[in-house]
């Protein structure tokens, strides 16, 4: 108790010094408890998380430097070896490759290398470290759509709507079949649930509608023999499903389920790239007879684009 409560006074007054030293990191000790610290980081520079201020909570140990402090982001990151719930951060000098050399405040910095260069083999048992190595093994998706490689299907190069009301315009209707409902309770409303603003339904002047959603025969605009539909992203948002294909509504042997393609379409028209998660809704690979519903990755990656509702 004495030893680490010596070392981290050595520690708070080493952090004192080098406040000026290294303007991305800014590491406070709590007033009343010096096992309790706190960190602010900067996002390093060329990645998704330029321009951002991360916080991180340490929790000393009693045995420390022999132990290393239990460190999590505060902060909701989308991060290959960060837990997005817990923040629990994946990093091996915080595990079995500790050190009594390391500070809090190297950790930090060996944190913030750890942003700028995910290790997606890391051994350690993280969830997303799973999704890294499922995702080497991904062919090409069946909806024409590149993969991402960020753990969520959240990808920071796309651009997003920036409103607070849309609109949708059906264009085609297939074979007089009413989608226009079923799309509104199964693929509107799921990712409308996580969004700041709210769908609006016009069934003519195609100038405001925001997203649209039409069909395309075989080898038409971009649809090629073998794809089942696809969507261009913001600002742009036209979805098209292959008209050549057997679409139906649940699963049905032999058909799509064109909900379940619609909501991972949907879901690339508002901005989101491909899911590692298997299962999610963005999962790049839809066959027939198969539902999907949003599963909680979908909704992290919504979240992480438009803000937490
Ligand atoms: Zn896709």
């Amino acid at each position: 108790m004495q030893a680490s409560r010596a070392r981290l006074l050595k520690e708070y007054k080493e952090v004192q010094r080098e406040k000026v030293a290294d303007p991305d990191i800014q590491l406070v000790c709590d007033d009343s408890n010096i096992f309790k610290w706190t960190a602010l980081v900067k996002g390093p520079s060329e990645t998704p998380f330029e321009g951002g201020v991360f916080q991180l909570a340490f929790s000393v140990p009693e045995q420390y430097p022999l132990q290393p402090p239990q460190v999590r982001f505060l902060t909701k990151i989308f991060h290959p070896n960060v837990h997005f719930k817990t923040g629990e951060i994946c990093l091996d000098i915080l595990k079995n490759a500790w050190s009594p050399a390391w500070t809090l405040q190297s950790v930090c910095r060996a944190i913030i290398a750890l942003m700028a260069h995910p290790e997606p083999d890391s051994p350690l048992n993280c969830d997303s470290a799973e999704n890294a190595r499922i995702r080497k093994e991904l062919p090409l998706s069946t909806c024409g759509h590149q993969i991402v490689f960020l753990f969520s299907s959240f990808d920071k190069s796309i651009s997003k709507f920036c409103k607070f009301d849309m609109c949708i315009l059906i264009v085609h209707l297939p074979n007089g079949k009413d989608v226009l409902n079923p799309l509104a309770k199964y693929c509107f409303k799921p990712w409308g649930d996580h969004l700041p603003f709210t769908f609006k339904f016009v069934e003519r002047n195609l100038r405001i509608a925001d997203i649209t959603i039409g069909f395309l025969k075989n080898g038409q605009e971009g649809m090629d023999e073998g794809k089942e539909a696809f969507a261009y992203p913001p600002t742009d948002g036209r979805v098209f499903f292959n008209a050549d294909l057997n679409w139906s509504f649940g699963a049905t042997p032999g058909a799509y389920d064109f909900l379940t393609v619609g909501l991972h379409e949907l879901g690339h028209a508002l901005g989101l790239a491909h899911s590692s998660v298997k299962g999610a809704v963005m999962w790049p690979y839809t066959g027939m007879n198969e539902t999907r519903v949003l599963q909680d990755d979908d909704v992290h990656g919504i979240e992480a684009l438009y803000g937490v509702k």
